[in-house]
């Protein structure tokens, strides 16, 4: 017999309830029914994003969203600084890229954190630029991004921020309006625990008026039509997602029965806890400012994480990520975000340490366990 686990930084573990409510039988779209869910559900999301406006459900992945943020805000020809310290950045600089933007690309050390100086620097030197677009949470190296901290310095200026929290909303607290962030989006399958299919933006109001002057072609990404049916009829320009959402809806009510601030908390003790195993078992970290629903980690010299991923997922049923670009066989990740216990980690943690041994690393066996565990649950 063989369980399956997924401790993926996407897709996530999902929980049974919340397959269950996506497996109802199908209701149709244009109904009060629907319209009823996608109110609570999109208000469930506000809460999230801590915005007041609103936030709009693509049929998509998370990148729809990246897209949709591009394709309303930037016009061909106009500055976008894109920060590409991860392969998530680089999709930013890909996407202004692709809308016709001139691309001004910083490029942090992967795993390093874009720092509220360079943001400085950077506008300073295009102070021109439409946008700043940056990772809240770089998935692809696991380092934390100061949103807030940059968040004041485009406040001050005609440069929105664009922000990916595709793996930072229900992960980490996010205060879009309090922070003074202009463009948010988010995807379904990672800290909201559903399947993939869902993305998620909210922009703030002096956003607007720059999404009306436009000049960048979009038809299935229009957020000015996303708007119009929202707050005309309460529902989307196209068919929604309707198993996906209501899936959304279950995650959202279950979130909330746990707390917000439970749920955060309980990520950052799940990061605590597998950065303590890590650094007992003698390796290191990528990130220096690491986020809570991931853990990248560098591999013993010698060992391809190509390899150690699949010998956990064949032979022990538990999915883990190796890296991106780069990094690709030099680095492991652990995902903790979404549905996740503590007694769900030692089992990530377990894996790592057999699959190490078994690629022939040297170190004491159980002492990553053993660290996790004082760090969940204290010394006895
Ligand atoms: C998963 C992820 C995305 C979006 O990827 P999709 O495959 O389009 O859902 C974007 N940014 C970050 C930081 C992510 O973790």
């Amino acid at each position: 017999m063989q369980k399956r686990y997924m401790f993926t930084p996407g897709p996530t573990m999902v929980p049974a309830e919340v397959l269950l409510a996506e497996a109802a039988p199908m209701i149709h779209h244009r109904t009060p029914q629907f319209s009823r869910i996608l109110r609570e559900v999109t208000d469930g999301m506000k809460e999230l994003f801590g915005t007041e406006q609103e936030v709009f459900i693509i049929a998509g992945s998370g990148t729809a969203a990246m897209e949709a943020a591009i394709a309303n805000t930037c016009s061909p020809g106009e500055k976008a600084i894109c920060v590409a310290g991860g392969k998530f950045g680089e999709r930013w600089a890909e996407i202004c890229d692709a809308y016709g933007c001139e691309v001004n690309v910083i490029e942090p050390e992967w795993g390093r954190s874009f720092s509220v100086e360079q943001a400085e620097a950077a506008l300073s030197e295009s102070p021109q630029a439409r946008v700043l677009c940056i990772t809240h949470s770089e998935t692809s190296t696991g380092a934390l991004t100061d949103v807030e901290g940059i968040a004041t310095l485009t406040r001050e200026t005609g440069t929105l921020l664009v922000v990916d929290s595709i793996t930072g909303v229900g992960v980490h607290p996010v205060r879009m309006d309090q922070w003074g962030v202009d463009v948010l989006v988010s995807g379904s399958q990672k800290g909201c625990m559903i399947p993939p299919g869902l993305a998620f933006i909210a922009v703030s109001p002096r956003t607007w008026d720059v999404i009306e002057g436009c000049t960048s072609p979009r038809y299935y990404l229009d957020l000015r039509a996303m708007r119009k049916n929202l707050q005309g009829k309460t529902t989307t320009p196209f068919t929604a997602s309707v198993s996906l959402v209501r899936a959304l809806h279950k995650a959202l009510e279950m979130m909330r029965e746990e707390g917000h601030e439970n749920v955060f908390a309980r990520h950052a003790r799940l990061a605590e806890a597998t950065r303590a195993a890590m650094r007992a078992l003698g390796l290191k970290l990528v990130p220096e400012n690491p986020v809570n629903g991931v853990t990248a980690v560098w591999a013993p010299e010698g060992i391809d994480t190509g390899e150690m991923t699949k010998i956990m997922r064949d032979d022990y049923g538990v999915t883990i990520a190796g890296g991106q670009g780069h990094l690709k066989g030099k680095i492991f990740r652990i995902g903790h975000m979404g549905y996740v216990s503590e007694e769900d980690l030692l089992v990530a943690i377990s894996a790592v340490e057999r699959a190490l041994r078994e690629l022939g690393y040297e170190f004491e066996f159980g002492s990553g366990l053993a660290a996790a565990q004082r760090a969940l649950f204290g010394e006895a």
